[in-house]
């Protein structure tokens, strides 16, 4: 009996938007899944942070990837990169001399069937599920193979509509590779860009948001049906359904780079003294060694302020999972609210611009801090030992799925921040 896993994320969903009138198919597999009613995320909830702490079942104290962007010292002195871009493999590997410090599912499973990657999301979140190019990765501008060998690309849009191209080919071309007799992979993701692509730029709630969530709530049913098929009694096939973060609402944006400027705490735009990473409901503040003395200063005039939520600098950095011995010396979130949008949905929070300048829009959906909702996507799994029809409200996390997996697999996953759900 060849034990193997699927994981299919919703991207951006979160837990209390899986309903019956928003996902009938996520509501209907409920009863099919044991459901974990207390899932949280890991900080920055941010799509690249979770990737590889899903890939590595470690925070990004451990694993080493620490924002949607970070800075890094290219030789100019520190200055802020977005993780999106396939080239931030190398720049990392350039300023720190490795990628991922602890490894992926992708290396841990080569030799023992492998792992397929299917992404829509950004391609440096698809990359770092498998920097270092042990498994597979198809995303829907580029493809690599084992050895980082390239491979065809999805070529598939950046829409709900793409997600479901992708579904099309996964269904065609990876799950019947898993059948009990063939030589598939052990472990197969599938990520689809919705509904976290368009909350970004729609009010959380609105028909264009639930369209857009209605595709990937889709797409995730046909291949939990396939599996079903495939597997009838899941006692081969660990199907493991989940969210990477949700959202919140952005109440306005602050520009936290030129508001450190202005106050005289960092020197101009653009200067390499100070370096603001936004992670969009969050940022994460990065300081050279000439401003190494101005770090209690900066975390005082952050406490003043009113559109400012959490500090978090210090010992502390490592009760949020973020590195104490390099990364970012201050974590500071926006502050948020639980008033309700215009079409009911609760949760809000300051954004936060940084020194590279992210797409922010005000008024939609977002995420990046600890919010309350941002901090909740949803998790169900089904297969053996997990009870269908059934709710957990312990407290689990994103770091929890790569040793559910292995577990399943009968693979060795005791040096992970995560512990096995089995
Ligand atoms: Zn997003």
């Amino acid at each position: 009996m060849t034990k193997r896993a699927v994981l299919v994320i919703c991207d951006g969903l979160r837990a209390d938007m899986v309903t019956p009138q928003w996902t009938p198919h996520l509501w209907r597999l409920k009863d099919r899944c044991r459901f974990y009613a207390n899932h949280r995320g890991v900080y920055p909830s941010t799509t690249r942070t979770t990737a590889a702490a899903i890939a590595t079942g470690c925070h990004p104290a451990r694993n080493g990837l620490e924002g949607n962007c970070v800075a890094l010292d290219l030789g100019r002195g520190l200055e802020v990169v977005s993780v999106g871009p396939v080239k931030f493999r190398d720049q990392l590997e350039q300023a720190t001399g490795q990628t991922l410090k602890v490894p992926t599912l992708a290396e841990r499973l080569k030799g023992v069937g492998g792992v397929v990657v299917y992404s829509n999301v950004s391609a440096g979140a698809a990359l770092f599920h498998d920097p270092d190019g042990h498994g597979q990765i198809r995303h829907r501008t580029f493809g690599q193979g084992p050895a980082r060998a390239p491979l065809d690309p999805l070529s598939i849009g950046h829409t709900a509509e793409g997600d479901t191209r992708m579904t099309d080919r996964f269904l065609a071309d990876v799950l019947p590779t898993m059948a009990e007799d063939a030589t598939g992979p052990a472990f197969a993701v599938l990520w689809q860009c919705e509904p976290d692509h368009t909350q970004h730029g729609a009010v959380l709630g609105s028909p264009d948001h639930l369209a857009a969530l209605a595709a990937a709530d889709a797409n995730a049913g046909r291949v939990a049906d396939r599996i079903e098929d495939m597997d009838p009694g899941g006692d081969n096939i660990l199907l493991i359904i989940a969210s990477d973060h949700g959202h919140e609402t952005v109440t306005e944006t602050v520009d936290l780079d030129a508001l450190l400027i202005e106050v005289g705490l960092k020197e101009r735009e653009g200067s390499h003294d100070v370096a603001v990473a936004s992670q969009g409901l969050s940022a994460t503040i990065y300081l050279s060694d000439e401003a190494a003395d101005r770090e209690g200063a900066i975390v005082e005039f952050l406490k003043t302020q009113p559109k400012l939520g959490g500090v978090v600098s210090g010992a502390d950095r490592a009760l949020i999972g973020m590195p104490v011995d390099g990364g970012p010396q201050i974590c500071v979130m926006g502050a948020t609210t639980e008033a309700a949008n215009e079409f009911g949905v609760a949760g809000g929070s300051v954004a936060l611009q940084g020194s590279l300048k992210i797409s922010i829009e005000d008024g939609c959906g977002q995420h990046g801090g600890l919010g309350q909702y941002e901090q909740n996507p949803f998790l169900m799994a089904r297969g053996a030992g997990f009870m269908p029809g059934t709710e957990c409200a312990d407290p689990t996390s994103a770091v929890d799925i790569a040793p559910t997996v292995l577990d399943h697999l009968g693979q060795p996953n005791q040096d992970m921040d995560g512990a096995s759900l089995l």
